[in-house]
């Protein structure tokens, strides 16, 4: 369990042209108020199954190390007493890549049980850090992992698609520059465009164009499929839906379930995929044997994906795709990340295919 505390925009030496933490994060918590907000999120969370993490506790929507010393303290020093009475397992910060000192973050490590730091690194083109006035370079992205990995840091990246003065091969870029620098997990983000924000007079002006939602599905699908087969966990897929946002919503592809649609587009593709090398069009009917807890991911909303294959890969006997979900039995008794495809041909017996979850 992760016990966020927002301290939007805290420490923020510019403000960037897509961010608008008030709406995109969470309701602000004071330094004083945090002992009652951890105590709360601590009463209210299920017990603790044996062996199972603590619960950690995490300054999101902040440039947190570039808070004064004494104010970053100020917001530990209310997490100490969790640590130490064997509540809260450790804690966990965001901030930007040019906001890494080594030796101050060790020292958060060793007093604070500081686990995990989540850079905004969101675009490796410097053209595109430039014009969202991001402040740094794709260099400090580099050099700031490289100090986190020194002093054996959990590292978290943020990636955004969509953003302005893009290229045709950004996508690449980004996925290159994340494979290289290999952080331990992803959080990947389309660009949304919020309306007290300098992007959102962009939009106004014409002078930016945001993604479309099926060009954000497509794309951001394809990127997490790629980092997840290089084995590098994608831990989230769009921002987590609140309260305001829909109403501070200027422009640009939200979706309260896109992470969720994105997930699924995976899937079609993956289907999509294994059908390309069969002799698809011979065979007399499909079966898809999915395990429960995928089901609604390889269908898709309002069964889309099924729809898609049949439109896209016509069986021309007159078969259909045919949807079956694996019982409990072999949930129990086998990985509930394995997809069966069974194949059968107007002669001899039916074939199974199996498609794993990365
Ligand atoms: S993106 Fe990060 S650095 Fe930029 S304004 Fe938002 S919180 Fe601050």
């Amino acid at each position: 369990m992760i016990i966020s505390v927002f301290i939007p925009h805290g420490g923020c030496p510019v403000r960037c042209s897509f961010c608008d933490q008030k709406t995109s994060g969470g309701v602000a918590v004071a330094p004083a108020a945090i002992t009652k907000h951890i105590a709360a999120h601590l009463a209210t969370a299920e017990k603790q199954t044996l062996g199972s993490p603590l619960p950690e506790v995490a300054f999101y929507g902040a440039t947190f190390t570039a808070l004064s010393t004494t104010l970053q303290t100020t917001y530990l020093d209310a997490v100490l007493p969790f640590i130490e009475k064997g509540e809260v397992g450790g804690v966990r910060i965001s901030t930007r890549p040019d906001a890494i000192d080594s030796a101050w973050l060790l020292f958060l490590k060793q007093r604070y049980r500081l686990s995990t730091v989540e850079i905004g690194a969101q675009s490796f083109n410097p053209i595109v850090l430039q014009r969202m006035g991001r402040g740094h370079s794709v260099t400090d992205v580099e050099e700031a992992i490289k100090k986190l990995k020194d002093i054996s840091l959990t590292i978290g990246l943020h990636l955004l698609v969509g953003c302005p003065s893009e290229g045709p091969t950004d996508d690449q870029l980004n996925l290159d520059g994340v494979l290289k620098l290999r952080p331990d997990f992803v959080r990947i983000h389309p660009l949304l465009v919020f309306k007290k924000t300098a992007l959102a007079d962009d939009v106004m002006n014409q002078n930016f164009v945001p993604l479309d939602l099926e060009s954000a599905i497509e794309r951001t699908a394809r990127l997490v499929a790629a980092l997840e087969a290089a084995h590098i966990p994608v831990f989230r897929i769009g921002l987590q839906p609140n309260e305001v946002m829909k109403d501070e919503l200027m422009a640009g592809p939200y979706h309260p379930a896109f992470g969720e649609l994105v997930r699924s587009r995976i899937w079609r593709h993956r289907l999509a995929d294994q059908l390309k090398q069969e002799r698809i069009r011979e065979a007399l009917e499909i079966t898809l044997e999915i395990p429960p807890r995928l089901v609604s991911q390889v269908r898709g909303q309002k069964n889309c994906n099924i729809q898609w294959l049949n439109n896209n890969f016509q069986l021309t006997l007159g078969g259909q795709y045919m949807i079956k979900t694996l019982g409990h039995e072999y949930h129990q008794s086998n990985s509930t990340d394995v997809l069966q495809m069974r194949i059968r041909y107007p002669a001899g017996p039916s074939e199974c295919r199996q498609i794993h979850a990365f």
